[in-house]
């Protein structure tokens, strides 16, 4: 299984999943049989991470060849991604608050506890399965549903280790790594999501889903669920699409959604399309992402810049990195009035923008523009996934999508 950091290699996956997304997904798709055989599976997160492949069009392609009702579960699973980013839209502070405790988590262990991290993150604990699982995590930028619930469920309840340090180890390694999905699946593990819920993994479970791969012994018994730093905030507003500028406009791509020949961009012209070499730094600096990781995202980059210059005929820039030095030259070369770009969710790249807005003051605005897609579904992740599963109809028929009869 190879990921190929390109919006054709992910429509190519599409194409061959799109006849296993009805029925045979919903009931097979809890089975891990490991990285020779993924085919239960879509293996489409590291495209859909970048939106190198959008979540409508994911879904599009399914309900073009299942009804809602056979691909329901399916649908359902892009969904919790969107549910996810929409949480944490509403709560901002939570990624603030997840990332300022990474480093004081790390300082904070005992040297016991700092052996148990150091053999857990290079998959040398003794325990069948969650070792497979971190080499497996190092070597592929990719693991299971199943297995990251059971890794992590080991990681806090077995091993005992903070759960901010085992968020950190996916989000540096997963290819899909995504402040919204991973931050708050690892909290959910621990209880803090769906208060006082906990996820248990039992060798039993990981010999039944593994089909008799693993049958890690010494497992935690019970999970009590983690106590929690802090209240989790009430919602806020979500957010509200920004009017278009007009004039010569650049269009700035970020790696948080490079498939800009969809936005809808009303009478902007674009003249100009950039976007930085390298993706922001997902976590903190001693410890940076993995080169599986870096050189993925600095192709899909690159994919998604290439494929905006031709779709727009304008001139390409890579820029040396989202700097309001590099911002400026780049509107002075090519005489910009505005620069448009994807809206960026909460996350590293959303940090780097605000900054550079507050750096590039009133001579050059930034406008974000939001997705139908985010902007329709984001309001509704004020409570749990449950009653935002019950508007995923409306909010396909509110997109026209899936309206063809079966
Ligand atoms: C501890 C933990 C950490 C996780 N970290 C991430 C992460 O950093 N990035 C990430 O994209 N997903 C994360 N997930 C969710 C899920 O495991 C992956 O999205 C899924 O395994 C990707 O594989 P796939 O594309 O084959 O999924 P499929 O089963 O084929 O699902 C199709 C798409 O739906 C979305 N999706 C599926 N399941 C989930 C889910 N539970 N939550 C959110 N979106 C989902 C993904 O975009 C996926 O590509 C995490 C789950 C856990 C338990």
């Amino acid at each position: 299984m190879t990921f190929e950091p390109a919006r054709a290699a992910g429509l190519a996956r599409l194409a061959d999943f799109v006849p296993r997304a009805g029925r045979a997904y919903a009931a097979e798709r809890n089975t891990d049989r490991g990285p020779g055989d993924r085919s239960n599976v879509s293996t489409l997160s590291p495209w859909v991470r970048h939106r190198l492949v959008t979540e409508r069009e994911v879904v599009e392609a399914v309900l073009r060849r299942h009804s809602l009702d056979a691909a329901g579960k399916f649908v359902q699973e892009v969904y919790w991604r969107t549910y996810w980013k929409g949480w944490l839209e509403l709560r901002p502070s939570m990624w603030a608050r997840y990332s300022a405790n990474v480093p004081p988590a790390l300082d904070a262990l005992s040297a016991a506890e700092r052996a148990t991290y150091d053999d857990a993150i290079v998959g040398r604990t003794g325990i069948e399965g969650f070792d497979d699982w971190a080499r497996e995590l190092v070597e592929l930028g990719y693991l299971h549903n199943h297995a990251r619930m059971w890794f992590a469920s080991i990681w806090i309840f077995t091993l005992r280790l903070p759960w901010q340090l085992g968020a950190d180890f996916f989000l540096r390694h997963l290819l899909d790594g995504d402040p919204a999905s991973n931050t708050l699946s690892w909290r959910w593990v621990a209880g803090l999501q769906t208060v006082g819920k906990t996820y248990l993994a039992t060798m039993q479970n990981i010999e039944f889903a593994t089909e008799g791969r693993f049958r890690p012994r010494g497992l935690a018994e019970s999970a009590p669920a983690v106590e929690d730093d802090a209240p989790i905030p009430t919602p806020g507003l979500a957010p509200r699409p920004e009017s278009l500028p007009n004039g010569r406009v650049g269009l700035l791509l970020h790696e948080d959604d490079l498939h800009t020949e969809s936005l809808e961009l009303g009478a902007a012209e674009v003249v100009a399309v950039a976007s930085p070499r390298a993706g922001e730094p997902r976590t903190t600096a001693d410890a940076p992402a993995s080169p599986l990781v870096t050189a993925f995202t600095a192709a899909a980059l690159a994919d998604g810049r290439a494929r905006a210059a031709a779709h727009f005929a304008a001139a390409a820039s890579a820029l040396d990195g989202l700097t309001a030095s590099a911002i400026r030259d780049w509107a002075n070369d090519h005489d910009l009035t505005a620069i448009v770009t994807p809206f960026a969710p909460v996350g590293p790249v959303r940090d780097r923008l605000d900054q550079l807005d507050d750096e590039l003051g009133d001579d050059l605005t930034l406008a974000r523009i939001l997705r139908p897609w985010d902007a329709l579904a984001w309001p509704h992740a004020t409570r749990g996934f449950f009653p935002f599963r019950e508007r995923i109809p409306a909010l396909l028929r509110e997109q026209q999508i899936g309206l063809e009869r079966h």
